[in-house]
This record gives C-alpha cells, sequence and structure tokens, in this order.
C-alpha cells in the first residue's frame, strides 16, 4: 500500500533519515521501534506529507505522493494519524471532533455522520461520553475519541505515534486493546511505539530504526528475543 524507496530527508544540516526502504502491505501492521531523535515519526509524518523529504521516492496505492491541493487532502483523508497528544478540538464536543472532517472534507450530512459516528464511539468504548468535551475525559478515553476520529474518515491506513507514551499506566491497555481490534479487522497500520506485548500480538513486522537508518527489521518474536545487532541488543537491555 505505502512504499518508501532510498527516502533521504534533512532538517538543516542534520540527516535524520538516511536512505529508509520501506513498505507496508495492505492490511500489514508494521511497528516501529528505537531511540529518541532516530527519526520515528519524521518517518510517520513523511507518509501522509507532513514533512516533505529531499530524495527517494514514496508512492501510496502505487500513486507518488500529491503535493498540494485536492489530491493532497485527499491523501490526508486515506491516510489516518494519531499522535501522543490526542489532538482533539477542545471547544468542540467528542461527537464533533469525529464528525467535522466527514462532514467539512467528505461531504457526509450531518445526520450520516452522526450515525457514523455513534457506531464508532461504541466500537471505541465511549458512545456515553459523546455530548462532553475533550477535557471532561480521561486520557485514555480521549485517545480513543482520536482513534474513532481518525477512522471516520474511512482511512485505507492509519499511522500510530507513541499512541500510548502520554498516558497514565492504566489507561494505556484500553488504548492498545482499541489497537489491537483494529489490527484483526484488517486495518493497514505503521505503529511507533514500544509497547512489546502490543508488537508481539498484533504487529507482522518490527522494524528498528536507530539515527535516521533502519537497523533491522523481522517477526516481533525473533526480534525481541534475539535482535541481530548490537545496536539492538543495547536499546532492548534499556527498555525491557
Ligand atoms: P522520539 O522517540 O523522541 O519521539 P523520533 O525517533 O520520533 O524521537 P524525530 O522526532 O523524527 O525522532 O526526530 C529526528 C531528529 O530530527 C531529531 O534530532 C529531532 O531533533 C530532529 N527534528 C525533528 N523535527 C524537526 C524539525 N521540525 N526541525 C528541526 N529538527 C527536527
Ligand atoms: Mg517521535
Amino acid at each position: 500500500l505505502v512504499k518508501l524507496e532510498a527516502v533521504n530527508k534533512h532538517f538543516g544540516a542534520l540527516h535524520v533519515l538516511k536512505d529508509i526502504d520501506l513498505s507496508v502491505a495492505r492490511g500489514e501492521v508494521v511497528v516501529v521501534i528505537g531511540p529518541s531523535g532516530g527519526g520515528k515519526s519524521t518517518l510517520c509524518r513523511t507518509i501522509n506529507r507532513l514533512e516533505t523529504i529531499d530524495t527517494g521516492s514514496i508512492t501510496f496505492d502505487d500513486q507518488r505522493l500529491p503535493e498540494e491541493g485536492k489530491a493532497l487532502a485527499k491523501l490526508r483523508s486515506e491516510v489516518g494519524m494519531v499522535f501522543q497528544s490526542f489532538n482533539l478540538f477542545s471547544h468542540k464536543t467528542i461527537m464533533e471532533n469525529v464528525t467535522l472532517g466527514p462532514i467539512k472534507v467528505r461531504g457526509v450530512s450531518r445526520q450520516q455522520a452522526e450515525q457514523r459516528g455513534l457506531e464508532l464511539l461504541e466500537r471505541v468504548g465511549i458512545a456515553s461520553q459523546a455530548a462532553k468535551y475533550p477535557a471532561q475525559l480521561s486520557g485514555g478515553q480521549q485517545q480513543r475519541v482520536a482513534i474513532a476520529r481518525a477512522l471516520a474518515m474511512d482511512p485505507k491506513m492509519i499511522l500510530f505515534d507513541e499512541p500510548t507514551s502520554a498516558l497514565d499506566p492504566e489507561m494505556v491497555q484500553e488504548v492498545l486493546d482499541v489497537m489491537i481490534g483494529l489490527a484483526r479487522d484488517g486495518m493497514t497500520m505503521l505503529v511507533v511505539t514500544h509497547e512489546m506485548g502490543f508488537a508481539r500480538r498484533a504487529a507482522n513486522r518490527v522494524v528498528f530504526m536507530a539515527d535516521g537508518q533502519i537497523v533491522e527489521q523481522g517477526d516481533p518474536d525473533e526480534f525481541f528475543t534475539t535482535p541481530r545487532t548490537d545496536r539492538a541488543r543495547d536499546f532492548l537491555s534499556k527498555i525491557l
């Protein structure tokens, strides 16, 4: 579904993505793991073109990523993104957060959007909170709203950038459970996370990234039990 070939990206003199080759097939769940500053967020952001690249190519659905205009808006609606910091609209209700995209971008009627919104809020277990505002919800609930909002656009893929790392420990699992459900239902997902339990249960592949490079990738169980590189062994010894 998405294919990066020889992608390079700099921020000024800093080389943050170095010759990245990475494909994610339809229905595949890929977990990206690695030390801080390694380029994981930047990698995610290049896929829905929140960041441009210097050289190389990225295709989505066999098309080069669009530069601007309607085609770019279409790409952004097809590639959902869930951030560490939820990024909900604080002055809008939960239901408004979930229906805004479909109404504004897709031209869906309010009634239809709300019907579907309710289904999605049920799916993530917070339909009863629909009329509240984000600040009235726990972090775990807010992140589940963010997932429902991404789903409301019927994305072909969802990017998750450390979706549970801002949450209190007791709320991590409720968000991971929703993500595991999505993975089981066949959603294509690229997930930056250090949650090994999630990787082992839901990922088809783990990609270990450090210093802007993909250092190794493979089967989750193999990666966590017998990493092939010193770099990965060293990293795992620090987080596990
Ligand atoms: P973390 O685990 O801390 O989230 P990361 O692997 O997601 O790290 P990135 O956020 O992709 O890493 O950052 C890679 C490098 O690029 C870092 O050195 C970071 O400081 C730098 N960087 C990221 N965004 C920008 C920006 N907009 N301008 C300049 N430098 C940036
Ligand atoms: Mg990051």
